[in-house]
Protein backbone atom coordinates (compact mmCIF):
# COMPACT_ATOMS: atom_id res chain seq x y z
CA UNK A 1 0.00 0.00 0.00
CA UNK A 2 1.01 3.56 -1.13
CA UNK A 3 0.84 6.45 1.84
CA UNK A 4 2.11 10.07 1.11
CA UNK A 5 3.89 11.88 3.48
CA UNK A 6 4.43 15.59 4.28
CA UNK A 7 5.87 15.97 7.92
CA UNK A 8 9.38 17.06 7.05
CA UNK A 9 7.89 20.42 6.08
CA UNK A 10 7.55 21.36 9.40
CA UNK A 11 6.10 24.62 10.31
CA UNK A 12 7.83 27.12 12.57
CA UNK A 13 5.54 27.52 15.63
CA UNK A 14 5.68 29.19 18.46
CA UNK A 15 7.08 27.54 21.71
CA UNK A 16 4.14 25.78 23.65
CA UNK A 17 1.73 25.87 20.23
CA UNK A 18 -1.04 23.04 20.35
CA UNK A 19 -0.97 21.78 17.24
CA UNK A 20 0.65 18.44 17.32
CA UNK A 21 3.42 18.60 14.45
CA UNK A 22 5.51 15.66 16.24
CA UNK A 23 2.78 12.81 15.38
CA UNK A 24 3.38 12.83 11.82
CA UNK A 25 6.69 12.45 11.93
CA UNK A 26 6.77 9.61 14.87
CA UNK A 27 3.64 8.13 12.43
CA UNK A 28 5.92 7.84 9.61
CA UNK A 29 8.91 6.36 11.73
CA UNK A 30 6.15 3.22 12.96
CA UNK A 31 4.56 2.93 9.14
CA UNK A 32 8.28 2.48 7.78
CA UNK A 33 8.74 -0.80 9.95
CA UNK A 34 5.44 -2.28 8.41
CA UNK A 35 6.32 -4.88 5.78
CA UNK A 36 3.98 -3.67 2.34
CA UNK A 37 4.35 0.00 2.66
CA UNK A 38 5.52 1.65 0.18
CA UNK A 39 6.35 5.62 1.72
CA UNK A 40 5.87 8.67 -1.11
CA UNK A 41 6.84 12.38 -0.53
CA UNK A 42 3.76 13.92 -1.75
CA UNK A 43 3.51 16.24 -4.77
CA UNK A 44 2.13 19.46 -4.08
CA UNK A 45 -1.03 20.39 -5.56
CA UNK A 46 -1.46 23.05 -7.96
CA UNK A 47 -3.09 26.61 -7.78
CA UNK A 48 -5.18 25.09 -10.45
CA UNK A 49 -6.23 22.28 -8.51
CA UNK A 50 -7.20 24.31 -5.50
CA UNK A 51 -9.37 26.39 -7.81
CA UNK A 52 -11.45 23.93 -7.78
CA UNK A 53 -12.31 24.45 -3.81
CA UNK A 54 -11.33 27.82 -3.13
CA UNK A 55 -11.60 31.27 -4.15
CA UNK A 56 -8.79 33.31 -6.53
CA UNK A 57 -9.04 36.31 -3.78
CA UNK A 58 -8.45 33.35 -0.78
CA UNK A 59 -5.75 31.69 -3.17
CA UNK A 60 -3.64 34.90 -3.36
CA UNK A 61 -3.70 35.82 -0.32
CA UNK A 62 -2.28 32.78 1.20
CA UNK A 63 0.54 32.63 -1.41
CA UNK A 64 1.32 36.54 -0.82
CA UNK A 65 1.12 35.85 2.65
CA UNK A 66 -1.63 38.82 2.65
CA UNK A 67 -3.57 37.04 5.63
CA UNK A 68 -5.12 39.66 8.08
CA UNK A 69 -4.10 38.40 11.50
CA UNK A 70 -7.63 37.53 12.31
CA UNK A 71 -7.74 35.51 9.39
CA UNK A 72 -4.28 33.87 10.27
CA UNK A 73 -5.73 33.29 14.08
CA UNK A 74 -8.30 31.58 12.69
CA UNK A 75 -6.49 29.04 10.90
CA UNK A 76 -4.18 28.61 14.06
CA UNK A 77 -0.80 29.17 12.12
CA UNK A 78 0.90 32.28 11.53
CA UNK A 79 1.80 32.49 8.16
CA UNK A 80 4.68 31.39 6.52
CA UNK A 81 6.42 30.05 3.82
CA UNK A 82 6.65 26.50 5.08
CA UNK A 83 2.88 27.07 6.29
CA UNK A 84 1.83 27.46 2.21
CA UNK A 85 4.23 24.69 0.88
CA UNK A 86 3.31 22.08 3.50
CA UNK A 87 -0.54 23.09 3.04
CA UNK A 88 0.05 22.37 -0.76
CA UNK A 89 1.88 19.24 -0.40
CA UNK A 90 -0.85 18.09 2.39
CA UNK A 91 -4.26 18.69 0.03
CA UNK A 92 -1.61 16.67 -2.77
CA UNK A 93 -1.18 13.86 -0.50
CA UNK A 94 -4.53 13.18 -0.50
CA UNK A 95 -4.90 13.67 -4.37
CA UNK A 96 -2.14 11.55 -4.73
CA UNK A 97 -3.41 8.61 -2.80
CA UNK A 98 -7.04 9.08 -4.61
CA UNK A 99 -5.42 8.51 -8.36
CA UNK A 100 -3.53 5.41 -6.66
CA UNK A 101 -6.62 3.90 -4.96
CA UNK A 102 -8.38 4.27 -8.13
CA UNK A 103 -5.90 1.32 -9.73
CA UNK A 104 -4.98 -0.20 -6.17
CA UNK A 105 -7.99 -0.05 -4.33
CA UNK A 106 -6.53 1.59 -1.18
CA UNK A 107 -4.34 4.49 -0.35
CA UNK A 108 -2.86 6.84 2.91
CA UNK A 109 -2.60 10.28 3.28
CA UNK A 110 -0.01 10.32 6.37
CA UNK A 111 -1.71 14.14 7.16
CA UNK A 112 -4.45 15.84 5.89
CA UNK A 113 -8.42 15.89 6.65
CA UNK A 114 -8.06 19.89 6.50
CA UNK A 115 -12.37 19.79 6.41
CA UNK A 116 -12.67 23.36 8.41
CA UNK A 117 -11.07 24.91 5.59
CA UNK A 118 -13.62 27.24 3.48
CA UNK A 119 -14.14 28.24 -0.03
CA UNK A 120 -12.66 31.79 1.15
CA UNK A 121 -11.21 31.20 4.60
CA UNK A 122 -8.84 29.04 6.71
CA UNK A 123 -9.82 27.67 10.34
CA UNK A 124 -9.07 25.22 13.06
CA UNK A 125 -5.29 24.28 11.58
CA UNK A 126 -6.62 23.85 7.94
CA UNK A 127 -5.63 25.86 5.04
CA UNK A 128 -7.01 24.18 1.94
CA UNK A 129 -9.36 21.40 1.69
CA UNK A 130 -7.87 18.76 0.74
CA UNK A 131 -10.99 16.12 0.29
CA UNK A 132 -13.16 18.85 -1.95
CA UNK A 133 -10.21 19.28 -3.59
CA UNK A 134 -9.72 15.88 -4.65
CA UNK A 135 -13.30 15.15 -4.96
CA UNK A 136 -13.25 17.71 -7.84
CA UNK A 137 -10.10 17.04 -9.71
CA UNK A 138 -10.85 13.47 -9.54
CA UNK A 139 -13.94 14.38 -11.48
CA UNK A 140 -12.48 17.42 -13.35
CA UNK A 141 -8.88 15.15 -14.04
CA UNK A 142 -10.40 11.33 -14.49
CA UNK A 143 -13.95 11.18 -14.65
CA UNK A 144 -16.68 13.52 -14.74
CA UNK A 145 -19.55 11.37 -13.41
CA UNK A 146 -17.50 9.88 -10.36
CA UNK A 147 -19.88 9.53 -7.51
CA UNK A 148 -17.30 10.89 -4.95
CA UNK A 149 -18.52 10.21 -0.94
CA UNK A 150 -16.71 11.75 1.63
CA UNK A 151 -16.75 10.15 4.93
CA UNK A 152 -15.63 12.17 7.86
CA UNK A 153 -15.32 10.87 11.25
CA UNK A 154 -12.84 13.17 12.96
CA UNK A 155 -14.83 13.84 15.81
CA UNK A 156 -15.40 17.33 14.82
CA UNK A 157 -17.68 18.59 11.96
CA UNK A 158 -16.66 18.59 8.39
CA UNK A 159 -17.64 22.23 8.38
CA UNK A 160 -15.98 23.87 5.57
CA UNK A 161 -16.07 20.34 3.11
CA UNK A 162 -20.36 20.63 3.86
CA UNK A 163 -20.04 24.19 2.54
CA UNK A 164 -18.31 24.41 -0.09
CA UNK A 165 -20.33 20.79 -1.36
CA UNK A 166 -23.52 21.85 -0.10
CA UNK A 167 -24.77 22.33 -3.78
CA UNK A 168 -22.99 19.76 -5.55
CA UNK A 169 -24.91 16.64 -5.57
CA UNK A 170 -22.19 14.55 -7.52
CA UNK A 171 -20.51 14.39 -4.33
CA UNK A 172 -21.92 13.12 -0.73
CA UNK A 173 -20.80 14.34 2.36
CA UNK A 174 -21.38 12.57 5.44
CA UNK A 175 -20.01 13.76 9.03
CA UNK A 176 -20.19 11.70 12.20
CA UNK A 177 -18.79 14.07 15.06
CA UNK A 178 -19.42 15.65 18.37
CA UNK A 179 -22.91 17.79 18.06
CA UNK A 180 -21.46 19.95 21.61
CA UNK A 181 -17.69 20.15 20.01
CA UNK A 182 -15.95 22.65 17.86
CA UNK A 183 -17.27 24.49 14.90
CA UNK A 184 -20.08 25.40 17.34
CA UNK A 185 -22.15 26.62 14.26
CA UNK A 186 -22.41 23.31 12.45
CA UNK A 187 -23.19 23.55 8.48
CA UNK A 188 -25.85 21.08 6.45
CA UNK A 189 -24.06 18.01 5.26
CA UNK A 190 -25.87 15.57 2.96
CA UNK A 191 -26.08 13.40 6.52
CA UNK A 192 -24.76 14.81 9.02
CA UNK A 193 -24.63 12.48 12.59
CA UNK A 194 -24.21 14.65 15.98
CA UNK A 195 -23.03 12.47 18.92
CA UNK A 196 -23.43 13.07 22.84
CA UNK A 197 -20.66 13.80 25.25
CA UNK A 198 -19.30 10.47 26.22
CA UNK A 199 -21.01 8.55 23.29
CA UNK A 200 -19.51 4.76 23.83
CA UNK A 201 -18.37 2.20 21.16
CA UNK A 202 -21.18 0.16 20.53
CA UNK A 203 -23.74 3.96 19.95
CA UNK A 204 -20.99 4.95 18.16
CA UNK A 205 -20.52 2.21 15.69
CA UNK A 206 -24.49 1.58 15.69
CA UNK A 207 -24.45 5.55 14.12
CA UNK A 208 -21.20 4.39 11.52
CA UNK A 209 -23.40 1.17 10.40
CA UNK A 210 -26.55 3.18 10.14
CA UNK A 211 -24.99 6.22 8.10
CA UNK A 212 -23.19 4.03 5.87
CA UNK A 213 -26.08 1.92 5.08
CA UNK A 214 -27.77 5.38 4.35
CA UNK A 215 -25.24 6.37 2.40
CA UNK A 216 -25.85 3.24 -0.52
CA UNK A 217 -29.06 3.82 0.02
CA UNK A 218 -29.25 7.28 -1.22
CA UNK A 219 -25.88 7.59 -3.26
CA UNK A 220 -24.06 4.38 -4.03
CA UNK A 221 -20.38 6.04 -4.23
CA UNK A 222 -17.95 5.29 -6.83
CA UNK A 223 -15.12 5.99 -4.61
CA UNK A 224 -14.62 6.91 -1.23
CA UNK A 225 -12.12 9.66 0.81
CA UNK A 226 -11.79 8.53 4.00
CA UNK A 227 -11.31 10.98 6.92
CA UNK A 228 -10.11 8.97 9.49
CA UNK A 229 -9.78 11.11 12.76
CA UNK A 230 -8.41 9.79 15.85
CA UNK A 231 -10.11 12.47 18.16
CA UNK A 232 -12.96 10.27 18.85
CA UNK A 233 -10.95 8.46 21.17
CA UNK A 234 -11.37 8.63 24.63
CA UNK A 235 -7.85 9.50 25.67
CA UNK A 236 -8.44 12.79 23.16
CA UNK A 237 -7.91 16.01 25.20
CA UNK A 238 -10.32 17.34 22.61
CA UNK A 239 -13.01 14.58 21.80
CA UNK A 240 -15.42 14.75 24.27
CA UNK A 241 -16.74 10.99 23.67
CA UNK A 242 -15.70 7.47 25.08
CA UNK A 243 -14.75 5.11 22.01
CA UNK A 244 -12.00 3.05 22.92
CA UNK A 245 -8.77 2.04 20.51
CA UNK A 246 -10.60 -1.47 20.45
CA UNK A 247 -14.10 0.13 19.12
CA UNK A 248 -11.45 2.74 16.53
CA UNK A 249 -10.49 -0.46 15.26
CA UNK A 250 -13.95 -1.70 14.55
CA UNK A 251 -14.81 1.72 12.83
CA UNK A 252 -11.92 1.57 10.63
CA UNK A 253 -12.41 -2.69 10.26
CA UNK A 254 -16.03 -0.74 9.23
CA UNK A 255 -15.61 1.52 6.68
CA UNK A 256 -12.58 -0.94 4.63
CA UNK A 257 -14.95 -3.36 4.76
CA UNK A 258 -17.59 -1.67 3.18
CA UNK A 259 -15.28 -0.54 0.77
CA UNK A 260 -14.27 -3.92 0.14
CA UNK A 261 -18.17 -5.11 -0.33
CA UNK A 262 -18.95 -2.91 -2.32
CA UNK A 263 -15.91 -2.52 -4.60
CA UNK A 264 -15.42 1.06 -3.97
CA UNK A 265 -11.65 2.11 -4.01
CA UNK A 266 -10.81 4.44 -1.03
CA UNK A 267 -8.15 7.07 -0.23
CA UNK A 268 -7.90 8.05 3.42
CA UNK A 269 -6.13 10.89 5.44
CA UNK A 270 -5.46 11.00 9.07
CA UNK A 271 -7.28 14.04 10.33
CA UNK A 272 -7.42 14.93 14.12
CA UNK A 273 -5.96 13.85 17.18
CA UNK A 274 -4.85 15.70 20.17
CA UNK A 275 -4.51 13.11 22.49
CA UNK A 276 -3.13 13.88 26.02
CA UNK A 277 -0.47 11.56 25.56
CA UNK A 278 0.83 11.63 21.81
CA UNK A 279 1.80 8.32 21.51
CA UNK A 280 -2.01 7.59 22.15
CA UNK A 281 -3.12 9.46 18.82
CA UNK A 282 0.18 8.06 17.06
CA UNK A 283 -1.20 4.57 17.83
CA UNK A 284 -4.63 4.94 16.79
CA UNK A 285 -3.58 7.03 13.57
CA UNK A 286 -1.15 3.60 13.36
CA UNK A 287 -3.98 1.19 14.08
CA UNK A 288 -5.74 2.10 10.74
CA UNK A 289 -2.91 2.34 8.59
CA UNK A 290 -2.35 -1.25 9.85
CA UNK A 291 -6.33 -2.15 9.26
CA UNK A 292 -5.79 -0.58 5.39
CA UNK A 293 -2.89 -2.28 4.57
CA UNK A 294 -4.96 -5.83 5.88
CA UNK A 295 -7.59 -5.06 3.85
CA UNK A 296 -5.30 -3.54 1.04
CA UNK A 297 -2.98 -6.93 0.79
CA UNK A 298 -6.50 -8.90 0.29
CA UNK A 299 -6.84 -7.05 -2.78
CA UNK A 300 -3.85 -8.18 -4.80
ZN1 LIG B 1 -10.90 16.91 14.69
Amino acid sequence: MKAFYTDHYVLPLPLGHRFPMEKYSQLRDLVNTLEGMELIEAPPISDTQILYAHDPSYLMKVIQGSLSPQEQREIGFPWSPQMVERSRRSAGATLAAAKIALDEGVSANLAGGTHHAYRQRGSGFCVFNDSAITARALQKEIHPKLKVAIVDLDVHQGNGTAAILQHDSSIFTLSIHGENNFPFQKETSDLDIGLENGCSDKQYLDALDQALSMMHDQFKPDFIIYLAGADPHEGDRLGKLKVTQAGMRLRDEQVFQYGQDHQIPIAFSMAGGYGKEIDSTVRIHFQTIQIALHFANKLR
